[in-house]
């Protein structure tokens, strides 16, 4: 009977937002995938024929929320800075995560002070807007992975910080270590209700390992990894936005 049957493979595509769709570097929008992301996205809505897409990302939440609006995602929560929120751009409710303590916060602060002191004065700035982790960025790149990081990582141990540092293409993110996409996509789906099997994901690097142990069918746009690239069922030929509409024109049911 029609109608009986579900008309899509899968319902939420978690996708990562720097390297997929936008680049990490400072170069505009490609407003003409977006525009195609988003088109999906209404289409998803419009005749259930295809999985929504919502975003799984480090950025803070104004910068999710502002790709939830643009890629016109009303409906499903989003995962920001890598898990320490889940947003819901719907009803507009923020829901930090629970397990994140005042003492926590506590040394979130004491490591961005720590850091503003030791590296402010050689240029590396902090992102803003985060609030439950830190991230150091330097426009020498090799200077931040070659110098900053290995400092911070030490310290951090040395101080017994609960911090697990690691760098993306071009930051160095300090999250609360038992706090990850993982756990923030952990929250998101209990609140959903959809099991492994009704989900894919979209990813650029390492730090995306999470969303593809999480979903029936993982893909990478063709800039991202090489480890991240191993547990793809799909790669696509593109890069970044345009790969991204490459491989949800391939899950429309
Ligand atoms: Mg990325």
């Amino acid at each position: 009977m029609p109608g009986t049957l579900p008309l899509r493979q899968y319902d939420l595509v978690l996708c990562d937002i720097d390297g997929c769709l936008v680049s990490e570097g400072q170069e505009a929008f490609d407003l003409r995938a977006l525009a195609l992301v988003r088109e999906h996205n209404r289409l998803a809505v419009e005749r259930g024929d295809r999985p929504l897409v919502t975003v799984c990302s480090g950025r803070p939440q104004p910068f999710a929320e502002s790709m939830c609006r643009l890629i016109g995602n009303m409906l499903m929560p989003c995962v920001c800075e890598n898990g320490a929120w889940v947003y819901h751009p719907g009803t507009n409710v923020y829901e930090l995560d629970p397990a994140i303590s005042p003492a926590h916060l506590e040394a979130v602060g004491e490591l961005s002070r720590w850091a503003r002191l030791q590296f402010g004065p050689h240029g590396v700035t902090q992102q803003p807007g985060k609030t439950a982790s830190v991230t150091l960025f330097h426009r020498d790149t090799a200077y931040l992975r070659g110098e900053v990081f290995p400092a911070v990582a030490a310290h951090c141990e040395a101080m017994r910080w609960p911090f697990r540092v690691s760098m993306t293409w071009l930051y160095i993110n300090c999250d609360l270590t038992h706090v990850s996409k993982g756990t923030g996509l952990d929250r998101l789906l209990k609140g959903a209700n959809l099991p492994k099997s009704r989900l894919a994901g979209i990813g650029d690097t390492t730090g995306d390992l999470c969303i593809a142990q999480r979903v029936a069918h993982f893909a990478c746009p063709s800039n991202a990894a090489a480890a991240i690239k191993e547990h793809a069922h799909y790669i696509s030929p593109k890069p970044e936005a345009e790969g991204v509409v490459d491989i949800l024109a391939r899950l429309v049911g």
